[in-house]
């Protein structure tokens, strides 16, 4: 599972600076949730081979009892009860204030697990900047400094060890593809869960979960097995929870992580939003395999119909190796061609790649077509082997690779999908120079 971090404080005590700080990498990602007049940020980033996903709450005003300041105080109530750890920021040079016990005080009712940091610590003795915090009773404050990455590093190590599933995290063995069905709220992800489970019989409902779990379906079509992720809760057995919101970005990123293939769902009926280019974006950042479902397709007019496929192609253009289909959910059309192009993907996504057959393809690509030379040196690539699936991961052993531009490496990418039919799936390309 891709662990959780949520971000809270009152304003102005450094969230969105460590924020970026934590996502700096090319992962960062912004999505926007409908009526928020300040957006919440998610993005994804690393330690080593660890990503983790963290989410800034924005600023976390805790008295208000309606109006916009409510709204966010629940929707940040409803990333704290996602999350797997909460860091609890606030500034060392303000030193404890008001707000931040109140803050400490709802943290502890959620029973969430919490991380107390104390920000803009640099040039300060330890002991000094954290003294006023200990009585939080959050446990010992750790220092920080996020415009300057002061212990931000050793921080994000230490949140990650101490959390039992990251730790626990093995290679699991898939055996038939696991679907998340993912989009933004209103495209039609209930509907089209249950015209996928239709009349099925559904053979095993995952533990009734907590409020952060997604539930896991266990279910055959076709005579294929499948498991549906579904994070919308369409399945849950009996109304657990009202309040519970349908929609949940948190839930939908960690659906992602933990799926083979992800049935990416728009509505035909509206354009392409930001929303829907994020999710993509984030589907091809944790490297999942992908099918893009169009949905509402029935009863459009020709005219509407192809107004739709141009904002797609505009749009989500780099969604071009993923399978396009254009579905009603509500009449069910189309389901079955989109089960079998998840099948498709999922089968690329886990493809096996023999040393013998890359290393060929690798030989080709270099005939027709040399890396550049950078100034004096001539990248040499000598053979390639696969370093992992899902997504299946080459690795070129070579010298000078480093000087390879990235262009290079998308015909690279390009010519192995196209040797191994990978339908579906990104390819990642990683670079091993020997001296
Ligand atoms: P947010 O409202 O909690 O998201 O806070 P911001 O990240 O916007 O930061 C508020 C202010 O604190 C900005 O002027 C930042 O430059 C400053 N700031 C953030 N982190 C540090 C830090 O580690 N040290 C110092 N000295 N200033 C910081
Ligand atoms: P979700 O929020 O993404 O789970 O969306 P829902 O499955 O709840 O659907 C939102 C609305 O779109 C509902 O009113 C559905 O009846 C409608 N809807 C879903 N699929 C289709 C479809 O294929 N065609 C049409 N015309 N309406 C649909």
């Amino acid at each position: 599972m891709l662990p959780t971090l949520v971000l809270v404080g009152r304003p102005n005590v450094g969230k969105s600076t460590l924020f970026n700080r934590l996502t700096r990498s090319r992962d960062a990602l912004v999505a926007d949730l409908p009526g928020l007049t300040r957006d919440r940020h998610y993005g994804r980033g690393r330690v080593g081979e660890r990503p983790y996903l963290v989410v800034d709450t924005g600023g976390l005003e805790p008295v208000a009892k309606e109006g916009i300041l409510h709204e966010m105080a629940k929707q940040t109530r409803q990333a704290v009860d996602e999350a797997d750890l909460v860091l609890f920021i606030v500034d060392g040079r303000d030193g404890l204030t008001p707000q931040d016990r109140i803050i400490a005080t709802q943290l502890r009712k959620t029973g969430r697990p919490v991380m107390l940091l104390v920000n803009k610590a640099e040039g300060m003795q330890r002991s000094r900047v954290t003294m006023d915090f200990h009585e939080l009773g959050m446990g010992e404050p750790i220092p920080i400094s996020s415009a300057h990455g002061d212990n931000v590093a050793e921080m994000i190590e230490v949140a990650l060890d101490e959390l039992p599933a990251a730790a626990a995290e093995v290679e699991e063995k898939s055996d038939h593809p696991k679907l998340a069905i993912v989009g933004r709220p209103n495209v039609g992800k209930s509907t089209l869960v249950n015209a996928i489970l239709g009349e099925e019989r559904v053979i095993a409902f995952d533990q009734p979960g907590t409020t952060r779990d997604s539930i896991y379906i266990d279910f055959e079509r076709g005579g294929k097995q499948y498991t549906i992720i579904d994070t919308a809760g369409v399945r849950r057995r009996g109304k657990i929870d009202e309040a519970i919101e349908k929609f949940s970005v948190v839930k939908t990123l960690q659906a992602i992580e933990d799926a083979n293939v992800v049935v990416l769902v728009v509505d035909a009926r509206d354009q392409i939003t930001e929303q829907d280019a994020h999710l993509a974006d984030f589907v091809l950042q944790a490297g999942r395999a992908l099918v893009l479902a169009v949905n509402k397709w029935d009863g459009l007019d020709e005219y509407k119909r192809d107004t739709a496929k141009r904002d797609i192609e505009r749009k989500l253009h780099f969604l071009s190796f993923a399978k396009h289909h254009f579905i009603s959910a509500l009449n069910g059309t189309g389901v079955d061609a989109l089960l079998k192009s998840v099948n498709q993907a999922y089968a690329a996504a886990m493809a096996k790649l023999p040393t013998p057959q890359l290393t060929r393809v690798l030989e080709e690509a270099m005939q027709k077509q040399q890396p550049p030379r950078s100034g004096s040196f001539r990248p040499k690539m000598r053979y390639a082997h696969q370093g992992g699936s899902n997504p299946p991961l080459i690795i070129i052993h070579g010298s000078a690779l480093e000087k390879i531009p990235d262009s290079y490496s998308r015909y690279l990418e390009k010519t192995f999908c196209d040797a191994f039919k990978l339908q579906g799936t990104p390819l990642r390309i990683e670079y091993k120079s020997g001296k």
